[in-house]
């Protein structure tokens, strides 16, 4: 992170500024800015050499008036309390924006997963997943992947769940392997409603991502996707980047074959024809879109005030400190909310998980379809509160909808017991 601001700090702001454009009720809005209940455990598994060790982890289930809870697991040594708190909080609205039903959860574990052996991962995970087990369930949270986790770490929770509760119950857990229940284009997914958000803005905007020039943040499953599908959508993409650091070509260069050289050698840098450059200067470089891909606060207000694209869209979580939201508002950069741009992930979880209750599988050209469907609906909500309410920016558009829509499901169920 480039700053030290707290990120559950940032989401209550969030919803308190959308909270200034809505009549919502002041207790019912102190119960939505915190989460329903967060689970600490402290997992203790077995290294190879028999020795064991103990990480510490969480659950965090924000709010379920809309649906079960809902959200990724992470491992990354960064994850703290507050982060798996304001995680769970975005999906809860990021779940509310694209109108899909359910609430908002999020796990994590701080540990750095490439320090371990695949053995000793699938312990780690078994032991979460056994922790986890009586608070997770088909109907009551369900986990998916996040940083650093995919379809194997969710084989192993199901794998675990399935034997302990002696059933099968697929629906437990999204981000599958397709033969582990897993849905066509999940994997694709983010990227892909990242895509999606980046051409309907410009659409918008009276603009085309033929002519636009791009600059991705992070090379991990978000951002070498969403890379790949702006450049099929016409887009240059000239920048890239991932914790090893950046290149640049003006020119432009086929994000696939990035891919294809960080899978050989690890890392982006030193693709054939690039210049290195630092994410600083990615992120600031000029072109018309800049698409944040990696962790919170790559952003913060100082960064922001030397940030050169015309339109940022949010692919990670939380990317943008709400001090550069402000910087950026005031400098008149349109800001496309992670809430709303990286929601292609749980939409398609939500497809996965209504595909694993009814025992049938979906051609990706279904899912696919589906997807653009909320994806395309959600923008025009969003856009459609922007300038009917006089908003300053789009991110403030996703809450206000959202947390409209949250704030019906508490109020008809009411406040009991
Ligand atoms: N971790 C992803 C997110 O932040 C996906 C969550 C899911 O599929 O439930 O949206």
């Amino acid at each position: 992170m480039s700053d030290d601001t707290n990120p559950f700090e940032s989401l209550q702001e969030q919803v308190d500024d959308a909270a200034a454009y809505l009549d919502v009720d002041d207790g019912v809005l102190e119960r939505l800015k915190v989460p329903e209940r967060v689970l600490e455990t402290n997992l203790t598994f077995e290294r190879d050499d028999g020795s064991l060790e103990t990480v510490r982890a969480y659950r965090s289930q924000f709010n379920g008036d809309r649906g079960p809870y809902k959200g990724g697991i992470r491992y990354h040594p960064g994850v703290t309390r507050d982060e798996v708190k304001a995680l769970s909080g975005w999906m809860v609205y990021k779940c509310a924006v694209v109108d899909i039903p359910y609430g908002g959860g999020k796990g994590g574990i701080e540990v750095e997963p490439a320090e371990y052996s695949t053995a000793e991962l699938e312990r780690l995970t078994r032991s979460f997943a056994t922790e986890l087990r009586p608070m997770i369930g088909e109907d009551r949270d369900i986990p998916a992947p996040d940083v650093n986790t995919g379809q194997r770490e969710m084989n192993w929770i199901k794998d675990t769940y399935e034997t302990l509760e002696n059933t099968t119950a697929p629906g437990v857990i999204t981000g599958k392997a397709i033969d582990s229940g897993g849905s066509a284009g999940r994997v694709e997914a983010t990227g892909r409603s990242t895509a999606l958000a980046a051409r309907e803005t410009f659409d918008w905007l009276g603009r085309t991502l033929a002519d636009a020039t791009v600059a991705v943040q992070g090379y991990g499953n978000a951002g070498s996707v969403a890379a790949a599908l702006l450049h099929d959508l016409g887009a240059t993409v000239v920048a890239v980047s991932d914790s090893g650091g950046g290149i640049y070509d003006p020119e432009g260069f086929d994000p696939r074959a990035v891919k294809s050289h960080k899978a050989e050698t690890g890392a982006v840098a030193g693709y054939e024809g690039t210049e290195a450059i630092t994410n600083d200067e990615l992120l600031t470089m000029d072109v018309d879109l800049l698409v944040p891909a990696a962790l919170e606060n790559a952003i913060d207000a100082d960064l922001a005030g030397d940030v050169s694209a015309d339109v940022v869209v949010e692919a990670a979580n939380g990317p943008l400190t709400p001090g550069a939201d402000d910087v950026l508002t005031e400098r008149g950069v349109w800001v496309v909310p992670d809430v709303f741009a990286n929601a292609g992930g749980v939409t398609v979880s939500y497809f996965e998980w209504v595909q694993n209750r009814q025992r049938f599988h979906w051609t990706e050209a279904r899912v696919n379809e589906e997807l653009e469907r909320v994806i395309t609906d959600a923008f025009d909500g969003l856009i459609e509160a922007y300038e009917t309410r006089d908003l300053p920016n789009l991110r403030t558009a996703a809450y206000v909808v959202a947390l409209q829509r949250v704030v019906n499901a508490y109020e008809q169920g009411g406040n009991w017991p």
